[in-house]
Order: C-alpha cells, then sequence, then structure tokens
C-alpha cells in the first residue's frame, strides 16, 4: 500500500518551494517536495550574480540570498523534502471516482519509489538548447559549452572553460557570462546576437557588456567553428534581414571557448510522457486560469510552464499554484474534472514578448547631448531594475542640475552617481577549504566604485577561507581599500 500524499511537488527550485509555502498555508500539511538536486534551491544557486528579489523582498538579492529565504521558510514550515530524487515518471489513475497520481521516483537512498498524491505540481524549471538544435558546421571539438554549463563549471565548481572566449546569444545568461568570465581573468573577445536587438536586459548590457568594453554584434551569427580536438576559433557573419549570412562578411575570430545563450526551453519530459496537452508556443503544458494542466489535479507553474525572466514572477506564479492546487485537494471527493478550464497562452505571451522588445529596444542608450550654455545631459538606462527606465541627467559646471525620466528614487541616485561616480555591486566566489562546497559566492556589503571592480575581484584570487562559512561573514574586511567588506551569499557546512 502507497501513501497517499496531498500534493507532491516535482522540482525544490523558487517555484516549488513557493507552491509548497502556499500550500501550507491553505491548511495543507501532507506534502513532499521530491528534487534531483543535492540542495534545494534550482538555479539560482548558480545565479550568484545580484538583481533577484526586487519585487518580492524590496532588496537586490543574489541568486544563492534569494534561495536561501525560500529555503529557511520551507525548513521553518516543516515541509517535508527529498533531495538526490529523480521523478521519472506521474501516471494518473482512477479511485473511488478521484483522479489519483502516481509518482515514481528514484534515488540513491531509497531506489525506486512509487507514490500516491492528490495533487502534483510541476516545477521541473527549463533547461539550454543545445548547439545541435543550431546546425553550426564544424568538428564537435572540446569547448563549447552552454552558457549555464560554464556558469556552474565557474560558481559551483571553481572551474575555468576557457581562456579567450565567444559567445552566441545575447540573451541574460549570455551576457552576465560575459561579465563573469572577464571578473576571472578570461578575454571575452564578442557576444554575436543573430537579431538586430539583444535578447537580454538594458540593465544587463550596460553591467555586464558596456562597463568591461566587450562589444555586442547585432544582426551576426556564428557560421563555423574551427578546430579539431579543441575549438580554435570560429567565423561570424553577418546576416541579412531573413537572418542568412552575408556573403563577404565572414570573419575568422580566434578562440579556445565558444558559449552558447541561444534561449531555454521548459524541462517537459514528465509532462509530454504523461500525455498532457502542450503548447507549441511555449513548449510548456496548456494550462487553465488556475494553472492546472489537462489532467486534473496536475499544476504547472514557473520555468516549467513558460520561461520566466524574473524570480519574483516565478514566486508569484507559484503561489497561485499552491493555492489552486490546495483548492483542489479540499474539493478532492468530487471528480475535480470541472476545474479544468483551457486558455489560449499563445496569445497572452506574444503580446508580452512585443512589448517587451518594443520597451527594450527603442531608445538609443547612453546619448550625450551639449547645450549652448555648456550644461551636458546624458539619457542612459538605469540598472536598478529590469524596468530599465530611461533617464536624461544633466550636468553643468560638475553638478548635477536635473534628472528626469527615472521612476523612482533608487534610479535618480543611479542616475547621478553614474555620470558623476559611477558604483557598481561586486559579485564573486572564494575557494573554500574542508567544507561541503569547493566555492561559495560572495558580494561586497555596499555597490563600490566602478574602477574598483577588478580590484574586488583580484582580492580573492589566492584567498582560500576555511568552512564552516554562513550566508553574511565577512570574507574580506575593506575589500581593496573601499571601506566595504566582502560578504558570502551562500553557506559551506563542514
Ligand atoms: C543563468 C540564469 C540567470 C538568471 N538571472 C536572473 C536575474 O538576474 N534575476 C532574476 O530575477 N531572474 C533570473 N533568472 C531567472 C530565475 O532564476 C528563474 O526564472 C527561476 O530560477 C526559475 O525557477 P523554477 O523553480 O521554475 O526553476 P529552477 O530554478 O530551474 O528549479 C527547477 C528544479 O527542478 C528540479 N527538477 C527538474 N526535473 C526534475 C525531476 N524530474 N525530478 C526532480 N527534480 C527535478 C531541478 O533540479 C531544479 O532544482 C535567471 C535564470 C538563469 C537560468
Amino acid at each position: 500500500m502507497h501513501k497517499l500524499y496531498d500534493a507532491i511537488i516535482v522540482g525544490g527550485g523558487p517555484a516549488g518551494l513557493a507552491a509548497a509555502l502556499a500550500l501550507k498555508e491553505n491548511g495543507i500539511t501532507s506534502i513532499l517536495i521530491l528534487e534531483r538536486d543535492k540542495e534545494l534551491g534550482g538555479i539560482l544557486n548558480q545565479c550568484i550574480h545580484n538583481g533577484f528579489g526586487l519585487h518580492t523582498f524590496n532588496e537586490e538579492l543574489t541568486g544563492p540570498e534569494y534561495a536561501m529565504r525560500y529555503i529557511k521558510m520551507t525548513v521553518d514550515a516543516s515541509i517535508p523534502y527529498q533531495l538526490n530524487t529523480m521523478v521519472m515518471n506521474i501516471e494518473p489513475m482512477e479511485e473511488n471516482g478521484n483522479v489519483i497520481k502516481l509518482v515514481t521516483a528514484m534515488s540513491s537512498e531509497f531506489g525506486m519509489q512509487i507514490l500516491k498524491a492528490k495533487a502534483v505540481i510541476l516545477a521541473m524549471g527549463c533547461r539550454e538548447k543545445p548547439r545541435g538544435a543550431l546546425n553550426i558546421p564544424g568538428y564537435r571539438p572540446a569547448g563549447i559549452y552552454s552558457a549555464g554549463t560554464a556558469q556552474k563549471f565557474v560558481n559551483i565548481d571553481g572551474y575555468m572553460p576557457g581562456r579567450e572566449v565567444v559567445i552566441l546569444g545575447s540573451g541574460d545568461i549570455g551576457l552576465i557570462m560575459a561579465r563573469r568570465m572577464t571578473l576571472e581573468g578570461a578575454k571575452v573577445k564578442l557576444v554575436a546576437e543573430i537579431m538586430p536587438y539583444s535578447g537580454g536586459l538594458k540593465r544587463n548590457i550596460v553591467q555586464c557588456l558596456d562597463d568591461f568594453h566587450i562589444p555586442l554584434l547585432l544582426s551576426h551569427t556564428v557560421i563555423r567553428i574551427l578546430g579539431e580536438k579543441r575549438v580554435e576559433g570560429v567565423v561570424i557573419a553577418e546576416v541579412d534581414e531573413n537572418l542568412k549570412p552575408i556573403p563577404g562578411t565572414e570573419e575568422e575570430v580566434k578562440c579556445d571557448t565558444l558559449l552558447l545563450s541561444v534561449g531555454l526551453i521548459p524541462e517537459n519530459e514528465l509532462s509530454r510522457n504523461m500525455g498532457l496537452d502542450m503548447s507549441p508556443a511555449t513548449r510548456g503544458a496548456i494550462v487553465s486560469d488556475d494553472l492546472e494542466t489537462s489532467c486534473p489535479g496536475v499544476f504547472a507553474c514557473g520555468n516549467v510552464l513558460h520561461v520566466h525572466d524574473l524570480v519574483d514572477n516565478v514566486s508569484k506564479e507559484a503561489v497561485q499554484a499552491g493555492k489552486n492546487a490546495a483548492a483542489y485537494i479540499a474539493g478532492f471527493s468530487g471528480s475535480g474534472t470541472d476545474l479544468h478550464r483551457e486558455l489560449d497562452p499563445e496569445t497572452a505571451l506574444m503580446k508580452k514578448f512585443a512589448a517587451r522588445n518594443a520597451t527594450k529596444n527603442g531608445v538609443n542608450p547612453n546619448d550625450v547631448t551639449t547645450s549652448p550654455d555648456g550644461s551636458v545631459t546624458y539619457t542612459l538606462p538605469c540598472i536598478n531594475c529590469p524596468a530599465g527606465c530611461i533617464v536624461n541627467v544633466t550636468v553643468k559646471d560638475g553638478e548635477v542640475t536635473s534628472v528626469t525620466g527615472n521612476t523612482c528614487e533608487r534610479g535618480e541616485t543611479y542616475a547621478r552617481n553614474e555620470v558623476t561616480a559611477p558604483v557598481r555591486i561586486v559579485t564573486s566566489n572564494v575557494k573554500v577549504s574542508g567544507g561541503s562546497k569547493p566555492v561559495i559566492s560572495v558580494k561586497t556589503a555596499e555597490p563600490v566604485p566602478k574602477d574598483k571592480i577588478f580590484a574586488c575581484v583580484n582580492a580573492l584570487k589566492d584567498l582560500c577561507i576555511e568552512a564552516p562559512v554562513a550566508t553574511g561573514d565577512v570574507v574580506v574586511a575593506n575589500v581593496a581599500g573601499t571601506g566595504i567588506d566582502l560578504i558570502a551569499t551562500a553557506e559551506a557546512t563542514v
């Protein structure tokens, strides 16, 4: 006889954890989170940069800090979870007029488990599109990675995947890795983007490319990879309006590493195998307004449903999934099927993407205009949050005389600093000895002058700290003479 849970959640990333907390808040206590990784937190554990949580916590956190808040809430709420456990299959079956879900999971500790649940919440996240999806000619040499794989090597395992790097695709992960590889000492030669606009946020173009003078070549792609055993270079070419390479524009770029940042797709093997109706546009399951899939009592949220830009939106959506699943569980003696209503996510999403691109690409950042009275107006995108407001700052005789276009106070502060004394939060990682992890992430407790970024990162190069390390511990006091401390943003136990 298998134990019947009220709810099983597949995936312990931000979506899974927020859904679990919402279930608990809505009176459901028999919950189990199944996570294939060795820790909770999902993809956020490797996203050591800042920029998370502005909406949820009204603070700018790093990925591990955001994850840690949800992990702590989950532990405090005594919600059970099982790590190192891969869900292999979910099968609905009829039992006393109800649709029960049989969840098959595999773990080294418990072997194969077959668990039963009234409701299942799918929160498996997404994965990166591989090179195979791109059809770039050439051999299959070492040195080609997806940007997320490279991110895991550098941020979690403490390895550098290469020294001379070309990045294909200007989505946020590609932009973030351009900065990360640069801070770790690599030369990022360029970022090539096949579209005439970047797929990433303006804030990331400014702080990941412009800050380090990394060229972004729009309407360009990689048409050939050179090298047999290891990447020795790539050939890039400009593309026309049909995205076809223009003959005569080919250029060889020497590099030992090609990072691909060409998009994410929902991790949907399970959803497809269980026969859920899938959307060809989002590649996620089709859901009702209640986030319920075509199988009664199976809900989906987060990146497994459609790829989100912002983790705050993932958390918000997951709360809804948890609430709706709780309502489903409460009415479980009925068939539950009448909860299911279809909606067309394609239309809504297409509108969202169109609107986003319009705001992203409508203004030319960093414009500078000089007036006859000698005042200079800088037009720049604010990097404080993903809204990327375009702000005009006028400076006369070294004094800021006006700031317009910002929609919050932080925007004004940013714009004033940016034209007088620009500052940045620096994030990186540091080696740890005798601990549960080889490296842990760190950040400056406050923004430091932009020209001190490399000095801050270099202060960590030959440093190895001893475990245990807790989040918030000072790793380097007064780093690079800035008067600001570098603090741990994750923990390493002994
Ligand atoms: C590189 C990168 C940079 C980002 N930068 C930002 C940023 O600056 N600001 C921001 O707000 N957002 C950012 N995001 C987005 C944000 O991190 C994601 O939207 C969010 O983490 C998605 O949460 P999730 O729970 O849906 O998925 P995930 O975090 O991917 O979690 C899914 C979990 O499910 C588990 N899982 C999958 N399949 C199974 C299975 N079969 N059995 C058991 N477990 C399974 C996985 O191991 C994983 O732990 C970034 C994302 C990436 C990838």
